[in-house]
């Protein structure tokens, strides 16, 4: 059999994985099979402008990209791991050798009946272009769910004039990787803004006849909407896993090589790999950040490669974490781990209200670092946060 690497999902994760694999060397080939009919493109920008100017961000493969087919358009819709091989939607039947989990996430849907018109989510191009197209009608928009990706497109609607809505169950928003004190002070910007928020709540019910025209709340207050956003969070594309008695209860649940359990032949990286980091703890978790994508696919592409050749995996993978969100004028850019910081959780430098640095602690150790402005000490924390932790396993 031809020696073959089948990375599954054509985006971020998928391409630097292939990459990597090339750079360590493997000689045999390696096939890239992507759902999407496109070359991989950043996400980011989708929700971070909204007046359709900003032309898509395509991924430039590296020079190692150039000895990698790709298979675009082309979902895989089922696994056998003893058997090494993926099957396409097309009915074809592809073995390998070595096996990459790229295949990301998508949008979680709300369970709420029709109107289904008017109803918006954003993972893809697709998504972007349906919601810029409804754009130019919207007067009112109800973001459901006061995540990153809410709270960014909320921001991106109230300054282009568009009367904007959050709703979501949390007391502050982005409060479970941010905590209170972080969550208030991005709730003060955005209402500073124009947005409306409704926290505490959850809607109960679209009203509309051929598309949304009002979204009702569990308190039965009723907001008039054009457009809702449904950003309610993802679910791991896992489903052409299952069969092959793996652990997909979220993600897919990954060694601290991001080796899938039992089974060296068999990688994962980007948000859909749930693995364990030392700098913590040894929980395995999923992080739905583009640095990690990158630094997962990276490793995950060369314990492959090394696996393929008969040589070990090294060091346990335990990278900072770091990501960024911008919310009109917000530059919010965070490392490590803030969402394990909850108990302690101070301003470390300047003010909460302008430019700051805030501190998350745990066990009296710093985790995670969010920097509000202050760019230029991006350098300063993110090595505060690796001697903090010194690669030593936190408490648990
Ligand atoms: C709107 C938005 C804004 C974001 N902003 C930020 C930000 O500001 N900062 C930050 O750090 N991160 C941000 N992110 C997160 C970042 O974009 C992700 O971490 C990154 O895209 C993950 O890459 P991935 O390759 O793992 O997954 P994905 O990008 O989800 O790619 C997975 C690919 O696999 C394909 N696929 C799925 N199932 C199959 C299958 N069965 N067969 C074949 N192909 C399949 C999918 O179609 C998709 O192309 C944002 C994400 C979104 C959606």
């Amino acid at each position: 059999m031809t020696d073959r690497v089948v990375v599954v999902g054509a985006s971020l994760a998928g391409l630097r994985a292939a990459e990597s694999v090339r750079r360590a060397g493997f000689p045999g080939e390696v096939v890239v099979l992507g759902a999407e009919r496109h070359m991989p493109y950043n996400r980011p920008p989708l929700s971070k402008t909204l007046d359709g100017a900003d032309p898509v961000e395509w991924l430039k493969p590296g020079r190692h990209a150039a000895e990698v087919e790709w298979r675009l358009g082309q979902a895989v819709t089922g696994s056998d791991l003893s058997a090494r091989t993926v099957r396409l939607e097309s009915g074809d039947v592809l073995s390998w050798t070595g096996l990459v989990v790229a295949s990301g996430l998508r949008p979680r849907r709300l369970d709420l009946p029709e109107p289904a018109a008017g109803r918006y989510v954003l993972r893809s191009l697709e998504d972007r272009d349906r919601l810029l197209s409804a754009f130019d009608e919207v007067r009112s928009l109800v973001v459901i769910g006061a995540g990153f990706i809410g709270c960014e497109v909320a921001a991106a609607a109230a300054a282009r004039g568009v009367k904007t809505h959050v709703v979501a169950p949390e007391t502050v928003p982005i409060e479970r990787p941010l905590g209170p004190l972080v969550g208030t002070e991005i709730r003060r910007r955005l209402e500073a803004l124009g947005v409306l928020f409704h926290l505490g709540t959850v809607p109960v019910e679209f009203r509309g006849e051929a598309r949304v025209r009002s979204v009702v709340l569990a308190d039965w207050t009723e907001i008039a909407a054009d457009a809702v956003l449904e950003a309610v969070g993802s679910r791991p594309n896992v489903e052409w896993l299952s069969g092959n008695g793996l652990d997909l209860s979220d993600g897919v649940r990954c060694d601290e090589h991001l080796r899938v359990e039992h089974r060296p032949d068999v990688v994962a990286c980007g948000d859909v790999a749930r693995f364990p980091n030392a700098l913590f703890d040894e929980v395995p978790r999923r992080v739905e950040h583009w640095v990690t994508a990158v630094d997962t696919a990276k490793r995950a592409g060369q314990v492959l490669a090394a696996h393929l050749r008969g040589a070990g995996c090294g060091d346990a993978f335990a990278p900072v974490p770091s990501f960024w969100s911008h919310q009109a004028s917000i530059r919010l850019q965070a490392f490590g781990a803030p969402g394990l910081g909850g108990d302690d959780v101070r301003v470390l430098e300047g003010e909460l209200g302008g430019e700051a640095a805030v501190g998350y602690h745990r066990e009296g150790r710093l985790v995670g670092v969010v920097l509000l402005g202050l760019t230029a000490r991006y350098g300063y924390y993110r090595k505060e946060i690796e001697r903090s932790s010194g690669g030593r396993p936190a408490g648990r």
